[in-house]
């Protein structure tokens, strides 16, 4: 490319950017939208962290419902896809559609996807090839992470 080109793009840029920031930053980067998220939420949504396995109360949640980003508040499960996977993690089957991106996560040593909320950009978890039902996958989120929302 360039260098007049260049220019051109980068004028173009933030040009965009200040008519639009809002949309581009969500779209790009991580953002805290939840102010009252703990330390511990956002070490893992920010920071790729891991809760420990069998920490969280949302392990044994059975009810009829909805699984939340925690800081964003964007809608992720049904609790009709989570299942019982003896991991120590809240585990699904499927996401809704669009709710989550993911990356090739290569950190200790592995190579695993990794997700993240498609809408804020907070980390959630990582999706394996292993699970029981018909997709085949099984996503394996940190408690922390989701807000619980009963239908009745
Ligand atoms: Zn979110």
């Amino acid at each position: 490319m360039n260098k007049r080109k260049f220019i051109k793009l980068s004028i173009f840029g933030s040009l965009l950017y200040s008519i639009f920031p809002y949309k581009i930053s969500l779209a790009e980067t991580k953002k805290i939208i939840n102010q009252n998220l703990t330390e511990a939420q956002k070490k893992i949504m920010f920071e790729e962290a891991t809760e420990r396995p069998f920490s969280s109360p949302l392990n044994y949640e059975k009810r009829e419902g909805f699984y939340h980003c925690a800081n964003c508040g964007a809608k992720l499960f049904k609790s009709s896809s989570k299942f019982d996977s003896g991991t120590g993690w809240p585990s699904f089957t499927e996401a809704l559609p669009g709710a989550f991106k993911t990356k090739v996560d290569y950190s200790f040593g592995m190579k695993r996807i990794e997700y993240h909320c498609a809408k804020c950009g907070a980390h959630h978890g990582h999706v394996f090839e292993d699970g029981p039902g018909s997709t085949g996958k099984r996503y394996c989120n940190n408690g922390l992470c989701l807000i619980f929302k009963p239908s009745s």
